[in-house]
């Protein structure tokens, strides 16, 4: 294990300084967070792996050790939302609503029907989410689960669904399973296409590789960690279209705001009229949330986010009794309530209006950044803090969603990549030695975001130079303890562990999983092959149509294979002239041959692929899909 720093005396001043301005009056949020509470999920979480090993999918002692005042090493904000999100347990919300909260990155609720259960986001996993539903059983008597609505496309909120209810029943249409407009194609998009990269940025971003403690990961800002086990994409049976649609679910009135572009592509909002309840999904929960997710994802909408809100204070204001999320603690009575909404509509369109104000006054990213803060009316509401997105990251991600990644300056149009920069930035500055002097003088002074910086250009310069990647390892360590973010916290401190362990030696295949494959259509499923697909190999194919035929859903998708680019469609009549090959294999085969769990020439001999034509070509091509591996490097060339 490596040596973990203790917090300077520059830290220590900061996070001082940071305490005197904080709201430390205001309790409410830890009345709210334990309101309601009915049980508790005794021991961990346990989940099955092959081989009979048994892992443990989430553990509440993890985080046993968040007590007390913040130490040295915590920024003592930060260490505030730790204490809150350990709040775990069952918890009454009002009459019919209850939700299962600390058990998962995510919150589920269930909202009682006439004769079941209206679930709202199944969790992450299907282990979490079978201990929320038998937490439900246990207290408030078993009932059937008659729908499950997913707010939104984010995997937190829908790959758990089967440890809520069984594939049988969403088949049977005993159970519906409602989404908003558009679910299915971003939540395929934003985690499958981008899959390898966004997972390696996602195990930086939750501290997934950090030990739990005072000098480790404490806290996702807006939840606790991620889950382990087993995720599933499961499409939904109802998909909801118009904004403000009604429908009655077993008894129960519920009205879907649509919400799109805003922290999901696909979101919506729930109003239950006879209950006077708001599910307003992940738009505005105990945390400033993310316009840019430090993972990696298509960069939200800051305007159609304040909006929503504010169509949802403008529809619901006059009858709303609680407010309620799928991250973080409900809000009680009407006055609370709007507050809330309010505070995190205004926080939206603050950032956005402010990033774009300056952008339109010549300011560009890092600029803007260093100088928006929030507004003290703001400041002043605990869950406007950046404890998942930062106004630093959210501002750069207004100007990104306007302008892209090019700040208008003609030195950013093309320079060098990080080796090539770095070599020549270290000869600028004297050569290693005289730069390391400088970085250690800067790093007594307490300037450790100027050492982490510089130091970037002696890593990449001299990967192997060990006591520039401390310097760089220790200068992280201290920003991290400072940070009020935890995914800020916890990039820094992987950061340093890898600058210290070097960048993990695993190089597992990151593959989606069978059953989220056969969730997409079969254009996105060759999207993502074609993904995948190493051009310059592919470049020596030359021009090729291709048919490949589902046998069992009787699609057939005409495949072009063009300047090294694999294109697909569906036509409406199939072309049957010029095609170089013809593949037939059934769906649920494409779907385990696409995730590796057979093999392409053993298919082909076992029979379960035939192909008409050249078989060398369409071998040659599958044999051109790139594998994605985990575990690039990030610290390090
Ligand atoms: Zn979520």
């Amino acid at each position: 294990m490596t040596e973990r720093a203790s917090a300077s005396p520059h830290t220590v001043a900061a996070n001082d300084r940071l305490a005197n301005r904080l709201p430390w009056s205001d309790e409410s949020d830890f009345e709210r967070a334990r309101k309601g509470m009915i049980a508790q999920h005794a021991g961990p979480i346990l989940n099955e792996r092959p081989g009979g090993l048994v892992g443990v999918s989430w553990d509440t002692d993890n985080f046993a050790f968040i007590q007390g005042d913040a130490p040295p090493s915590v920024n003592p904000s930060l260490w505030r939302q730790a204490k809150l999100n350990a709040e775990h347990g069952l918890f009454e919300v009002r009459d019919g609503v209850y939700q299962v909260r600390g058990y998962d990155t995510a919150v589920v609720s269930f909202i009682a029907t006439s004769s079941g259960w209206l679930v709202i986001d199944p969790l992450t996993t299907t282990e979490t989410a079978r201990a929320a539903k038998t937490l439900v059983d246990t207290h408030l008597g078993v009932r059937d689960v008659v729908a499950v609505a997913y707010t939104h496309s984010h995997i937190d909120h829908y790959g758990g669904i089967l440890g809520i209810v069984d594939q049988e029943r969403i088949d049977s249409g005993k159970c519906i399973v409602i989404a908003p407009d558009g679910f299915l194609h971003a939540a395929v998009s934003e985690n499958v296409v981008a899959q390898a990269a966004m997972g390696r940025r996602a195990t930086w971003q939750y501290g997934m590789t950090l030990p739990w403690g005072e000098h480790g990961h404490v806290d996702q800002g807006l939840s606790k960690a991620v889950p382990f086990g087993s995720s599933v994409l499961i499409a939904p049976t109802h998909v909801i279209t118009q904004n403000f649609e009604r429908m009655v679910i077993d008894g129960l009135v519920t009205e879907f705001q649509l919400a799109p572009d805003t922290e999901a592509p696909a979101e919506m909002h729930l109003w239950f009229p006879e209950l006077r309840a708001l599910c307003i999904a992940e738009n505005c929960t105990a945390t400033m949330h993310n316009v840019l997710t430090l993972r990696g994802a298509l960069v939200r909408d800051a305007l159609t986010w304040t909006r929503s809100l504010d169509d949802a204070i403008a529809r619901y204001a006059d009858e709303i009794d609680v407010l309620f999320a799928s991250h973080g603690w409900p809000f009680w009575g009407r006055g609370d309530a709007l507050t809330h909404l309010r505070n995190h509509r205004d926080l939206y369109r603050w950032m956005h209006d402010e990033a774009m104000r300056l952008a339109n006054m010549g300011h560009t990213p890092d600029e803007i950044a260093d100088s928006i803060e929030l507004p003290p009316g703001l400041w002043a509401d605990w869950t406007c803090h950046g404890y998942y997105g930062t106004v630093s990251h959210n501002v750069r991600a207004v100007y990104q969603r306007y302008f892209g990644f090019y700040d208008g300056h003609p030195a950013s149009l093309n320079p060098y990549p990080p080796v090539e920069s770095a070599r020549r930035y270290v000869e600028f500055m004297g050569g290693i030695d005289t730069l390391m002097s400088n970085a250690r003088k800067a790093f007594d002074a307490g300037d450790y975001r100027w050492v982490a910086q510089v130091m970037r250009h002696a890593v990449f310069a001299e990967p192997n130079n060990t006591a520039a990647r401390e310097l760089q390892a220790s200068a992280f360590e201290q920003l991290a303890y400072q940070a009020e973010s935890g995914p800020w916290r916890d990039i820094y401190l992987t950061g340093a562990k890898e600058l210290r362990e070097g960048t993990p030696p695993m190089d597992y295949p990151v593959r989606p999983s069978a059953a989220s494959i056969g969730g997409m259509t079969p254009l996105q499923v060759f999207d993502y092959l074609a993904v995948r697909l190493d051009g310059s190999t592919a470049i020596n194919f030359g021009h090729h149509h291709l048919a490949w035929h589902l046998t069992d859903t009787g699609d057939v998708i005409d495949l072009e294979i063009s300047n090294g680019t694999l294109h697909s469609r569906i036509p409406s009549t199939p072309r049957t002239g010029g095609l170089s090959a013809t593949i037939h294999c059934s769906r649920s085969d494409l779907n385990r041959l696409v995730v590796a769990e057979v093999s392409f020439a053993g298919s082909v001999e076992n029979g379960s692929v035939r192909i008409d034509g050249s078989t060398e070509l369409v071998t040659s091509l599958w044999n051109a899909f790139t594998t994605f591996k985990m575990f690039f490097p990030i610290i390090e060339p």
